[in-house]
C-alpha cells in the first residue's frame, strides 16, 4: 500500500519518557472534582447549578452560550460544595464547579441503555451532539456541532477524516482508545457523517497500523457509506492539519476521488459521538497519557473530567526530583499548568512534568546550524523569526508557524523558538 506523506521537513520524534502505550489503568474517582466552565474554545458555560444542590451524574450543570461555547456535566453524582476562579499560566480566566462526591452512580458499572439513530434526521442528530457538550477532544476544544454546521452543504462534496495519525508519542492515549475502542469510533465516524451530510470516510492510520484499518473498515462498511483508508509516514508532524490536508490531496489525486471539503477528527472525539448519540452519555471521562521525566512510573489512565492533576500524578507513584516544569499536551507543544489543583478537562489528552535538565536552557546562543530551517514543515527560518521576537521585530511570516515544535526539538542550543515565534503572533497581555 502508497504511504502518503507531506513535502518537506519533519522530524522522527521520540521520546523515553512517554508512558507505554500497551495498557492503561483505570485511575481512582477523586472526592473532590473541579469541572470548569470553559473546557471548550468559545466563551464560559452558564452555570445552571448553585451550591448545595446536588447533581447526579452526567447531569447539565452548565449551559454553553453562544459559538464555540458547550454544555458542561456533572462527572460524578454528589453536591456542589462552592465555584473556585483562577488563572491559566498563560493569563486565561477560568472558573470552575467543585462536586464533592456522594451518592450512587448513574451510569459507571450499569449495563449501557442503546438508543437507535438511523432514523433520525442530521438536524437531530446534530441536536443530541450539542446538547451533550461534545467537543473535538484532540486540542481545539470546538464543539463538533459548530464544525458541522461550518461544513454541511457548502461543498459539493464533504468527507469526514478520522485521523489515527500516531507521530507523536504522547498521542499515547488515543492509541489505547482506538485499540480499545474500535466500534466505537467507526460508528461515531459513521453518525458524524451522517449529522454533516458527508458522502465519504476516510481512515487515515499510521504505517504499521493497516490491521486497524481493517478492523475500521468492517466496522463503518454495513452503514453504507463509502470508505476509504489512507496510510501516512510517521514523521513528525504528520497529524497536524496543514500536513495531513497535503498527505490527502495527494491521495485523492492518485485514487481519482473527489474529496471536496474536509471535517478531520480524531477518534476520542468520535468516540464521544457515539456515546452521546447512541447511548444519551456526556463525555464523563477520558483516556489520559501521564508522564515526562519527572514522574516514577509513566502511564496510560483512564480518568473521569475533573480530576485534579495532582492526583494523576500521585496515581503515577509520584515525582522522580523536583518537577521544572509541569504542562499539559506533547512537550512539543504543550500548555504549562499554573496549579496541580487544575483538573482534567476534555482536551487533556496527555499531562507531562519535567526535570529541570530535560526542559530546555533558552539561553544558550545560536550557533548557526540551520537545522531548524530544515525541519519546519512550512518552510520557515525559525532562527531568523526567533532573533525578530527577541528584538521586538514583527514578521509577517509568523502567522504561518503552526507551533509544531520541530524546530525546539532538533535546536542544539535548545532554544525555546516555537514559543518565541508563537509570542510574536500573540503578544502577551
Ligand atoms: S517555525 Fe513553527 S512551523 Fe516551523 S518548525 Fe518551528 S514550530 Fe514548526
Ligand atoms: S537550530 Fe538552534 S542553533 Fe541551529 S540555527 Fe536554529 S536556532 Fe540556531
Amino acid at each position: 500500500m502508497k504511504i502518503y506523506s507531506f513535502s518537506r521537513g519533519g522530524i522522527k520524534y521520540e521520546d523515553q519518557s512517554v508512558p507505554p502505550r500497551d495498557s492503561y489503568t483505570t485511575a481512582f474517582l477523586p472526592a473532590l472534582s473541579v469541572i470548569p466552565l470553559i473546557q471548550h474554545s468559545g466563551g464560559k458555560a452558564y452555570p445552571v447549578v448553585t451550591s448545595g444542590e446536588r447533581v447526579t451524574e452526567g447531569m447539565l450543570i452548565g449551559r454553553g452560550q453562544g459559538s464555540g461555547s458547550a454544555n458542561v456535566h456533572a462527572t460524578v453524582p454528589g453536591r456542589i460544595l462552592r465555584s473556585v476562579s483562577w488563572k491559566s499560566a498563560c493569563g486565561a480566566a477560568n472558573e470552575a464547579l467543585v462536586i464533592h462526591l456522594e451518592g450512587a452512580f448513574e451510569k459507571l458499572g450499569k449495563r449501557e441503555e442503546i438508543f437507535p439513530w438511523t432514523s433520525l434526521s442530521a438536524y437531530e442528530i446534530q441536536r443530541v451532539i450539542s446538547q451533550y457538550g461534545i467537543v473535538e477532544m484532540e486540542g481545539s476544544g470546538v464543539p463538533v456541532s459548530d464544525l458541522i454546521s461550518a461544513r454541511r452543504g457548502k461543498d459539493a462534496h464533504l468527507s469526514i477524516v478520522v485521523r489515527c495519525v500516531f507521530d507523536d508519542p504522547w498521542l499515547a492515549a488515543d492509541y489505547v482508545l482506538v485499540h480499545e475502542r474500535i466500534e466505537r469510533v467507526a460508528e461515531g465516524s459513521v453518525i458524524t457523517a451522517r449529522a454533516a451530510m458527508a458522502d465519504r470516510i476516510i481512515f487515515v492510520v499510521s504505517q504499521g497500523e493497516e490491521e486497524l484499518a481493517a478492523l475500521f473498515t468492517e466496522k463503518a462498511g454495513p452503514f453504507g457509506i463509502q470508505v476509504n483508508v489512507m496510510v501516512v509516514g510517521n514523521r513528525y508532524p504528520q497529524h497536524n492539519q496543514r500536513e495531513l490536508e497535503y498527505a490527502l490531496r495527494q491521495f485523492e489525486k492518485k485514487e481519482g476521488l473527489e474529496l471536496g471539503s474536509l471535517l478531520t477528527l480524531g477518534p476520542a472525539t468520535l468516540a464521544a459521538v457515539f456515546d452521546a448519540v447512541k447511548l444519551k452519555k456526556p463525555i464523563l471521562e477520558r483516556y489520559v497519557a501521564i508522564g515526562g521525566s519527572a514522574v516514577k512510573k509513566p502511564q496510560v489512565l483512564r480518568v473521569r473530567i475533573g480530576t485534579r492533576i495532582g492526583e494523576l500524578f500521585d496515581q503515577c507513584g509520584g515525582f522522580a526530583g523536583k518537577p521544572a516544569c509541569i504542562a499539559t499536551g506533547s512537550p512539543l507543544s504543550g500548555k504549562p499548568v499554573a496549579a496541580l489543583d487544575e483538573p482534567v478537562i476534555k482536551t487533556s489528552y496527555a499531562v507531562f512534568a519535567l526535570l529541570e535538565k530535560h526542559k530546555g536552557i533558552p539561553e544558550a546562543g545560536c550557533i548557526g546550524c540551520g537545522e531548524c530551517r530544515a525541519v519546519c514543515p512550512v518552510g520557515l527560518d525559525p532562527e531568523i523569526l526567533y532573533k525578530a521576537a527577541k528584538l521586538g521585530i514583527p514578521m509577517t511570516e509568523a502567522m504561518a508557524c503552526h507551533s509544531c515544535g520541530c524546530c525546539d526539538l532538533v535546536c542544539p542550543s535548545r532554544i525555546a523558538l516555537s514559543s518565541s515565534i508563537r509570542n510574536m503572533m500573540e503578544p502577551e497581555q
